[in-house]
């Protein structure tokens, strides 16, 4: 008999109800019992969803990350967090921090850094160590849970992070490397099982999505160590691997003295299938194989049938050591389609979202249990669905294609070499040194987001909305002007979000109306579903930026967002590669790019804020990835003329090891993240010589503070060091959307004066007219 399990729920809720609750908790309006108590309902809730899998995932409920709560289990919430008596409190004094405006500076605490969950768009919460970190076991947590789970009679398969994964997202304080922190950690582990032990635990999951990554050999033998270690307490352990495949990792993976081994055979099935037949014949004959053979990354049916075909001759040879499961955690998709009422019918039929992914997955252990037959009529229905999708004409767009199949390497080239065409755009654009710009948000206002629910209630007319809108532009153009900036954005009032405001106006994209992923603690996004053949029917940003440039003689740069970053925020296609994806992307921004020139706006912004976090886990498959990713920005972007000058805009914090892939993408200025890092991310450009301009940003746009202007010159006194001066522009680090225009105003009014500055400490200096390519003084 092959057993279905679960790895993970989403635990937001159907109506984001966790959300909710902690958003008013945090406001004081909700006492924590209240909280508490809507928690244990959720997790009632989605067992009860879940009850015909044979073992539920209990654990996987988190009130904010799961890692932190790992972190908590262990003792290792950082002491500056830790609130006496008051555990829920510390938690999310870690999670969120207390900012100096509510609590004044001296009982200010720093959250915990947040960064992705592997190659998700989940954010957990980095825990902190150093050389002196001691663990402690505090199981309280996951206990209330089992009891939970017990007294309501559900068949529960607790669910912790490993040891070695825990290490491998810890941040030493120090210098010191946290590997060698395990002999401390594991004792806890092994503590922490024997606790489960009593409470009757008899299966338990231990995620270790780190085997889908490159290891060195102190990472296996750690991996070694641990699993050898904990192999005494009677509890069995599952070791679960997730968001790739086992390959060179196989070996250690199956040598390891655990229960059992839980594969994703999805997330690059042909190797993950591979994988699963290695395994078949390597693994000890007392150990259970579980297979991941739904994905829990996407939005898309399964191929049951297929799935089975599969799976039938190898459920033969295993027999009850066959165990099925979603590829990973459920958590990374939204969890039902039963209230997308609005979503387009076709479309729909198609998907499966986390309730339809854990009915799939029953049926698949239906069919190999009792026979195909007893799920029939299920198996029909779906590979109807399949095959309706796979004929759709709304799926496959010939014209599309053929376009696709007609790029050129020339289309990615601009005219002439960087040194050129800055020569060019410098007559044209008549900037002075260190130009002031910013990324291109400005704040949303509560009453832009109320305009925009309005007209979609149907209570603005679209006329009246967008006159709305332009007025917003105005304001904006208006603000910049008195604050002195030299290239003015018209502040994209008029986009929810960067991805969303552009898949809305491309055919091939679908929005569901309740479909949240958590992105981390109560934000949660909801990613447009990229289906078909993507084509632009008209002009998505035009009127906008010619309206903004209507208001004033500086430039206005048009402000787009790139293929590579819709691609990675959005739920894409299954039936073909990412990069085919990514080009029908790359040449519908393309035709915007080339109208935006034609109607004569000069400077032109294609955002990629998400190129870095696209990067595959395994460094192999790097060059294939930022080989099609680049090619689809410079498609997208170089089809222009000299005097139009490209701009991209990237948020990263880790830039060194694709600094050769960026310069290659050859935009004319590119605006980077760099304040929060004090200019050390510009240490990439020691050994490399970036050959166009740059703008490293010189305000946190994540924090309220206001930058000062000596914080500013003397942020840009430090990126002079690494970059010539006529090299560099001043700017935000990222878009102002998230603040309020009483930061933004002094913040700007002071990047301004501090150009200002040091356009005077500069222009005794900088005499010479080749030194100064590119840029003309005035003084
Ligand atoms: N142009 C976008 C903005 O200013 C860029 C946002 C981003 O990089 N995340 O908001
Ligand atoms: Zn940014």
């Amino acid at each position: 008999m092959a057993i279905t399990h679960n790895l993970g729920f989403p635990r937001i809720g159907a109506n984001r109800e966790l959300k909710f609750s902690l958003e008013s908790y945090w406001k004081g309006q909700q006492s924590s019992k209240d909280l508490l108590k809507v928690a244990a309902e959720l997790r009632r809730v989605h067992w009860q969803q879940q009850q015909k899998l044979d073992w539920l995932p209990v654990g996987d409920f988190s009130l904010y990350d799961q890692v932190l709560d790992m972190s908590l289990t262990l003792g290792n919430i950082p002491t500056r967090a830790v609130h006496d008596g008051n555990e829920l409190e510390s938690y999310f004094r870690a999670a969120r921090g207390r900012s100096t405006s509510d609590v004044g500076e001296q009982h200010c605490v720093h959250a915990a850094e947040m960064t992705k969950w592997f190659d998700t768009n989940y954010h957990y919460l980095v825990p902190e160590v150093s050389a002196d970190s001691q663990f402690t076991l505090n199981p309280s947590s996951l206990l209330t849970q089992l009891g939970e789970a017990k007294a309501q009679g559900i068949n529960a398969k607790p669910v912790i992070i490993g040891p070695i994964t825990y290490l491998s997202l810890c941040k030493p304080k120090d210098n010191s490397q946290a590997l060698t922190l395990l002999d401390r950690l594991l004792p806890v582990y092994r503590e922490l099982l024997t606790a489960l032990q009593s409470v009757g635990v008899q299966w338990l999951q231990i995620d270790e999505p780190l085997l889908v990554t490159d290891l060195d050999k102190n990472w296996r033998d750690a991996f070694e160590k641990a699993y050898t270690y904990l192999n005494v307490s009677g509890v069995k352990i599952l070791l679960a691997s997730y968001f790739g495949t086992l390959e060179d990792n196989l070996t250690l993976a199956a040598a390891l003295p655990v229960d059992g081994l839980h594969l994703d055979c999805v997330s690059n099935n042909a190797q993950g299938r591979r994988d699963a037949r290695t395994l078949l014949a390597a693994l000890p004959k007392d150990r259970i194989l579980s297979l991941g053979i739904i994905n829990g990354r996407n939005i898309w049916k399964a191929d049951l049938n297929e799935t089975l075909d599969w799976l039938e001759p190898l459920s033969k040879q295993l027999g009850d050591r066959l165990w099925l499961a979603p590829s990973c955690s459920l958590l990374h998709v939204p969890y039902s389609l039963n209230s997308e009422e609005e979503l387009d019918a076709g479309v729909r039929s198609w998907l499966a979202f986390a309730d339809e992914k854990l009915e799939e997955l029953y049926i698949v252990g239906r069919a190999l249990n009792e026979g195909r037959n007893a799920v029939a009529s299920k198996l029909t229905d779906n590979a109807q669905a399949l095959s309706s999708r796979r004929q759709s004409v709304r799926v496959i767009n010939p014209a599309v294609r053929k376009n696709v199949a007609a790029i050129t390497t020339s289309m990615g080239q601009r005219q002439s070499p960087y040194s050129q065409r800055a020569v060019i755009q410098s007559e044209r654009l008549k900037l002075p040194l260190f130009p002031t710009t910013t990324i291109g948000s400005f704040p949303q206002t509560a009453e832009i987001r109320q305009l925009r629910q309005r007209h979609k209630r149907g209570e603005l007319s679209l006329e009246q909305y967008q006159q709305y809108i332009k007025e917003e532009i105005a304001f904006c153009i208006a603000e910049q002007e008195q604050l002195g900036l030299d290239v003015l954005v018209h502040g994209e009032a008029e986009r929810n979000d960067m991805v969303e405001y552009f898949g809305q106006q491309l055919n091939g994209y679908a929005f569901s109306q309740y479909g949240w992923v958590q992105s981390y603690g109560s934000r949660c996004v909801k990613p447009p579903i990229l289906y078909g053949d993507i084509s632009r029917p008209s002009g998505m940003t035009l009127e906008w930026i010619c309206y903004a440039q209507s208001l004033t003689k500086k430039h206005v740069k048009g402000m787009l967002t790139g293929p590579v970053t819709i691609l990675n925020w959005s739920f894409v296609r299954d039936d073909q590669p990412r990069k085919d994806s990514c080009y029908q992307l790359a040449l519908a921004i393309r035709e915007e790019v080339l109208d935006l020139e034609a109607a004569g706006v000069s400077i032109i912004q294609i955002d990629e804020a998400a190129l870095r976090e696209g990067l595959p886990l395994r460094h192999g498959e790097w060059q294939h990835y930022l080989g099609w990713a680049v090619e689809s920005f410079r498609i997208t972007a170089n089809g222009v003329a000299d005097k139009t000058q490209i701009h991209t805009h990237m948020c990263y914090s880790e830039f060194n090891d694709i600094i050769e892939s960026i310069a290659h993408m050859d935009a004319d200025v590119i605006t980077i993240e760099t304040s929060r890092s004090d200019m050390e991310l510009l240490n990439a450009f020691d050994h490399f010589n970036y050959p166009n301009d740059i703008g490293p940003g010189v305000y946190d746009i994540h924090s309220p503070n206001i930058p000062s202007v000596e914080s500013i010159v003397a942020l840009m006194n430090k990126a002079e060091k690494q970059l010539p001066s006529e090299k560099l522009w001043i700017n935000p680090d990222c878009g102002l959307k998230t603040r309020n225009w009483e930061e933004v105003l002094p913040a700007l009014k002071n990047m301004v004066a501090a150009a200002k500055q040091l356009r005077e400490l500069n222009n005794g200096i900088l005499v010479d007219e080749t030194v100064l390519l590119g840029k003309v003084t005035t003084s």
